[in-house]
């Protein structure tokens, strides 16, 4: 009996019920089996979940866990991706095409496995044979451990990005870090945060291959050494104090229905081979054994902090190493299809995703001239002509800044290019602008009042050739505010590039009742090709296309409302309204705004038991920064106000609020479907454009919000009677600014804050404990950095207007589904094809699938 013969004869009575494969099965290596790699029939997908199940798990089904399960259907997907990567990597090498590198210190993915599917247009077929076999689709898809290698927005929109090139096909490759421990997991334990290390790894990860044989050596620490070459040149050597080794692991990235794959590499970091030889000689084991461990702790952890840094060294040295890592790759990538170092701008566009990738900016500069012996001036025109930059904050604390200490002591030879840069930069300024001295200071790569930083913002802006903010409104105030003097120096190179999202994550696979029902009714073009959703205008005021839109969303909130209870205890009233806030928790999101207007309509029900409102069910979720104090305050508030009003019997299940935990991806996928009004109430001119409202409006939430960021867009194109607007504007709060805003008189000024403040501070929601929000109340009452109580009123008549309107179902109903047919501008694939067109200069370049025998052909050459 051969082993797979063994292994069905083994198989449990599920999946031994199944009809035996007519064909024997082919005595080949699964890798090899030709048939894996064109669309397959029922019968071969449950052939190749079995030999993986064997030959990748080592499994026979009466010992496999659900887990080795997924695993064996995840690498039947990857072998049917391979084809296409492969096919796509051909093309792009034979045409040596011009390839995007989307340079981000955070992918925050989400799980593959589904999205590929969806990609692959597979997912019913794979769902009938894993019936077949007595499995479940959906239950195999929660195995999958999430790759939740960033902190919120920026690293989402990266992976958005990606899905959307790859759907458009372009080449690209994404470039980042491998951490070992993403963004923690996140517990709540009497009210308040708790992290877990996020051990994504532990199972291993199916989705990616290691390349070691393209690993790389990044330097570290140590001194320059100046001196003349052979020509009498002036030339610099950098002697390192640490050498790590880059190792690039590799997914790939498939676009919708199509034959492209791209790559996202990234990189993990190991201790050179030296490092044994180094034990052997010294003797000293432990020793070097613990700078191997320093070295592989490189890539150990992601930072948690989300729009605030520290200026800590190892998450420079984690910057330094995706970067070098990444040129160096590119470098390589230019010697094999022979193409001369002086095009290197020619074949790269290289995008920054904030400052966090900047360096590559000097990295750059020094493999050039350092390393390849190129003149100056030629390699800092290259240079120029290279990079664009796209900024993602207004916030002062968001702006990195490494101390001048730090930065040279890690990276001496970079310091020393900055200062050259700078040097030239500032003449440059001096002369446009008759040595005015003050803007050379504000404009200058080194922060000089005070301790000395490099400013990476600055750096990004002088060595780029574009410059982006990520909403209308975000890129006016970067050129009248935060980047003003570069706007003034260039301003030919500043853009907007409005952000988008996936409607292939956002909408088709995590919302198929809706997405079904949208394609049932104007085709299944929309899915990349968004504007189409416009043709749902015309059903608007049609009430049976209303009443079955309006039961999608009701069966959503029904099963979601059993998860929710099955998660958190808490059972909610589906049939109430579904009021979402998730997101970052961080105080100029606002969530404490959001907190009091609850606060605010229970201290109404309890003085009037027969007042009849909309029921609700606040919807809370986020993380927030494990050292950011008044965030974690926020979450314990919002449980704490939780467990008094969800107890109230006398509130007749009119006011529900829950926290639910650990939002990330997987959560978003199951929370977006279910709302039905979006929390966008940020601080005017503080969000620089959000994404979340956009996932919330493609899913026929509507809005309640500020103008800021792209709501702004939204409100534009949904019209003002479609949008719950609110608050003060940034002219208003910049108004405010200037005359001197003191919280404390609007707060006396109004009676019903006073109330809800005397009930927050006897105590009520703390067991007794007048102390516990104190610095939460202060905060506000004296100080009110984010203008909380200055918006309070208005936010709070908004949300009555909000529960008015709910009542009339048709008039809801109808906005909602204008809100999903005008939300066409906020896919991804619409930003993707600006920064194309305005930014990068690329063209799609359509992959055609290899026949087999080729790739083997190409493969032994
Ligand atoms: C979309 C998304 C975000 C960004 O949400 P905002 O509301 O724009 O801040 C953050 N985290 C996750 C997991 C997301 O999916």
């Amino acid at each position: 009996m051969t082993a797979r013969e063994d292994a069905r004869v083994n198989a449990s009575p599920e999946l031994t019920d199944a009809p035996e494969p007519e064909e024997s099965v082919p005595m080949m290596s699964p890798s090899l089996d030709v048939k894996r790699t064109t669309p397959m029939d029922k019968e071969e997908i449950k052939r190749a979940f079995l030999d993986n199940l064997f030959y990748v798990q080592g499994k026979f089904p009466v010992l496999a866990t659900q887990h080795d399960y997924y695993m064996a259907l995840a690498h039947v997907i990857r072998d049917l991706l391979l084809h296409r990567w492969v096919s796509s990597a051909s093309v792009y090498t034979a045409e040596k095409a011009r390839t995007v590198c989307y340079l981000s210190a955070e992918f925050l993915m989400g799980p593959h496995l589904g999205n590929n599917l969806l990609n692959l247009g597979m997912g019913e077929q794979i769902r009938q044979a894993l019936a077949e076999l007595g499995l479940s689709l959906d239950e195999l898809m929660q195995e999958e451990a999430e790759p939740g290698l960033g902190n919120g927005g920026l690293g989402r929109l990266a992976a958005c990005y990606l899905d959307s090139l790859a759907t458009l096909e372009i080449p690209t490759l994404g470039y980042g870090i491998r951490y070992e421990f993403g963004i923690f997991e996140q517990e709540i334990a009497d009210g308040w945060q708790l992290e877990r290390t996020d051990k994504w790894l532990r199972y291993g990860n199916p989705w990616d291959i290691a390349r070691p044989e393209w690993a790389v050596e990044v330097k570290l620490g140590g001194h320059t050494e100046h001196y003349r070459d052979a020509k009498g040149e002036p030339r610099v050597r950098w002697k390192p104090e640490q050498t790590v080794v880059g190792i690039p692991y590799d997914t790939p990235i498939a676009g919708y229905r199509n034959n492209t794959a791209n790559t996202l590499r990234l990189w993990r970091a190991e201790a050179p081979e030296s490092f044994d030889v180094a034990v052997f000689n010294r003797g000293d084991y432990y020793g070097a054994v613990e700078q191997k461990v320093k070295s592989e702790n490189l890539t150990k952890v992601l930072y948690p902090n989300d729009e605030q840094v520290k200026g800590k060294q190892l998450r420079l040295e984690q910057q330094y190493f995706f970067v070098s890592c990444s040129l160096q790759d590119m470098l390589r990538i230019m010697r094999v299809q022979h193409i001369p170092l002086e095009r290197f701008h020619e074949k790269f566009a290289i995008q920054l995703n904030d400052t966090h990738p900047a360096i590559a900016i000097a990295e750059l500069m020094r493999l050039l001239v350092d390393e390849h012996g190129m003149p100056w001036q030629q390699a800092w025109a290259i240079t120029r002509r290279s990079f664009a930059y796209t900024n993602h904050t207004l916030l002062p604390e968001a702006l990195e800044r490494w101390p001048i200490g730090i930065f040279a002591s890690l990276l001496p030879r970079h310091m020393e290019i900055i200062y050259e840069i700078n040097a030239g930069f500032l003449e440059e300024v001096r002369s446009r602008f008759n040595g005015d001295h003050d803007r050379v200071g504000r404009l200058s790569l080194i922060d000089e009042g005070g301790e000395r930083y490099v400013r990476m913002a600055h750096l990004a802006c002088v060595g780029s050739y574009a410059i982006n903010g990520v909403a209308q409104l975000h890129s006016e105030l970067l050129k009248s505010d935060v980047l003003r003097d570069f706007y003034e120096l260039w301003p030919e190179k500043f853009q907007n590039k409005t952000n988008g999202v996936t409607p292939r994550r956002w909408l088709a696979l995590s919302n198929p009742s809706l997405a079904g029902f949208i394609t049932a009714n104007i085709g299944e073009g929309w899915v990349t090709d968004l504007d189409k959703l416009k043709e749902l205008e015309r059903r608007a005021d049609d009430a049976v296309f209303g009443a079955k839109w309006r039961e999608i969303k009701r069966l959503n909130k029904h099963q979601y409302a059993m998860y929710l209870r099955h998660k958190t205890g808490v059972g909610v009233d589906p049939e109430s309204l579904f009021d979402v806030q998730v997101k970052r928790i961080h105080e100029y999101k606002r969530q404490h705004l959001n907190i009091l207007n609850v606060i605010r309509m229970y201290l109404e029900l309890k003085a009037n038991p027969n007042l009849d409102i909309q029921p609700r069910t606040f919807l809370f979720g986020g993380k927030a920064a494990p050292g950011y104090r008044m965030a974690k305050l926020i979450i314990k508030l919002i449980n704490a106000v939780g467990s008094v009003v969800n107890r109230d019997k006398s509130l007749r299940n009119q006011l529900k609020v829950v926290f639910v935990p650990n939002y990330n991806v997987s959560n978003g996928q199951r929370i977006y479907p279910v709302a039905e009004l979006s929390e966008q109430i940020s601080t005017a001119g503080k969000e620089a454009s959000g994404t979340g409202n956009m996932k919330f409006q493609m899913n026929g939430a509507l809005t309640i919000g500020t103008l800021d960021g792209a709501n702004v867009e939204m409100l534009e194109e949904v019209g003002a009677e479609n949008f719950f607007l609110f608050g003060h504007t940034v002219d208003d709060i910049q108004r405010l600014q200037r005359e001197g805003y003191r919280p404390f008189e609007t707060f006396e000024r109004n009676g019903i804050l006073r109330e809800v403040f005397s009930l927050l501070q006897s105590g009520f929601f703390a067991k007794g404990d007048a102390e516990l929000f104190r610095p939460l109340v202060e905060n506000l009452l004296y100080s009110d950095p984010f203008f909380v109580l200055a918006d309070f009123q208005s936010y709070a008549d908004c949300q009555d207007e909000v529960g008015r309107v709910y009542q009339d179902a048709g008039r809801w109903t109808r906005m909602s589904i204008l809100n999903v047919a005008r939300s066409g501008k906020f896919s991804s694939d619409r930003a993707i094809d600006e920064y194309c067109r305005d930014i990068w200069n690329v063209k799609p370049v359509k992959t055609n699938l290899l026949k087999q025998h080729r790739i083997m052909h190409r493969s032994i050459q």
